[in-house]
């Protein structure tokens, strides 16, 4: 049987691109010191602010929760989860349950917002009424749920649990596609826009998505395994993550070469042509003066509410002392 390469106890990983075999807990150890140089490299947390982590039930939220939950003492910082539930039927009902799991698990407070009880339909009716793709709605409603949640909470910092996997395979999209400023999106951490937006961080920007599910599995930390129904194998996101993994494996560490290079050159490519603007309805950060949660709600809803979308998690804020 294979041994650790740093105590010769048996090894439970492989980490080809660092010419690592690792027991148990060594690879623990790996992961968490990789984490806490990316947030220490990219200022992702000072010490003293508080953080929501959004968590969606998977493997790479429990491992985003439990890896901060780790760090937060010796960096000083305080940290809240946050769910949403989408209301995508049993996916959304299972992804919840692993989150309510999470939090009791950490000792962690939790704060849900439920689509469903914020706007009266779930993200594929949503999506329906929308007439767009499913993703493209959820992407939205997501984006301005936790950006609300965390101005409200008057947070510094949100947490997201993307992995090297994902910011490799957007980062090619955004390149095939030319769409320049998606790159620039890609950073690990984006400031905050005072009263408008509140900066967003990737911890686990440098962690490979099958170090993310092995951590979380070692860790015993619960997670719901399953694929939301909407998520495409045929997709080109799909297939760029499946030909990055092809290339690591001829060429270990170029996915951790491309994901530490953009997050060095990020600024480099261009940004958004217009400067954020309140929205004239809800206050918050809109690039012309109607955030697109506002559009889309006046659309499906017959009137923007982000407004009184805000006012309600403020009452859901109040009342769990978070
Ligand atoms: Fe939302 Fe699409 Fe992801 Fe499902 S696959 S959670 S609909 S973005
Ligand atoms: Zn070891
Ligand atoms: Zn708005």
């Amino acid at each position: 049987m294979a041994k650790c390469s740093l105590c010769g106890a048996p090894a439970v990983a492989e980490v080809r691109y660092a010419r690592l075999r690792l027991c148990r807990e060594h690879f623990l150890e790996f992961v968490e010191r990789k984490v806490e140089r990316a947030v220490r490299e990219h200022h992702m947390i000072r010490r003293g602010e508080k953080v929501v982590a959004a968590i969606s039930g998977g493997k790479d939220s429990a491992t985003l929760a439990g890896v901060l939950a780790r760090l937060r003492e010796r960096l000083g910082f305080g940290l809240v989860l946050a769910h949403i539930d989408l209301g995508i039927g049993e996916y959304s009902v299972r992804s919840r349950r692993a989150s309510e799991r999470l939090a009791d698990e950490l000792g962690l407070p939790l704060l849900v917002l439920s689509v469903e009880e914020l706007l009266g339909d779930g993200v594929p009716r949503l999506a329906m009424k929308a007439r767009r793709p499913a993703c493209s709605v959820c992407g939205i409603v997501k984006r301005y749920l936790l950006n609300a949640l965390a101005i409200e909470a008057r947070a510094d910092r949100v947490a997201t649990g993307h992995n090297a996997d994902d910011i490799a395979a957007y980062a090619l999209k955004a390149f095939l596609t030319q769409n320049l400023e998606d790159l620039r999106k890609q950073k690990p951490a984006t400031p905050s826009i005072e009263g408008l937006a509140v900066s967003r961080v990737k911890p686990l920007y440098s962690v490979y998505e099958k170090e993310s599910y092995l951590y979380a599995l070692l860790r015993g930390l619960p997670f719901y395994h399953e694929e939301c129904p909407h998520a495409r194998l045929t997709s080109l996101d799909f297939h760029l993550k499946e030909m990055i993994n092809k290339l690591e494996s001829r060429h270990p560490g170029i996915k951790l070469q491309l994901v530490r290079g953009l997050a060095r050159n990020a600024d480099r490519y261009p940004g958004e042509d217009w400067e954020p603007v309140p929205c004239r309805h809800c206050g918050l950060i809109s690039y012309g003066g109607e955030c697109s949660f506002c559009r889309l709600t006046s659309r499906v809803k017959g009137e923007p509410l982000g407004g009184k979308v805000r006012g309600k998690i403020r009452s859901l804020i109040e009342g769990s002392h978070i």
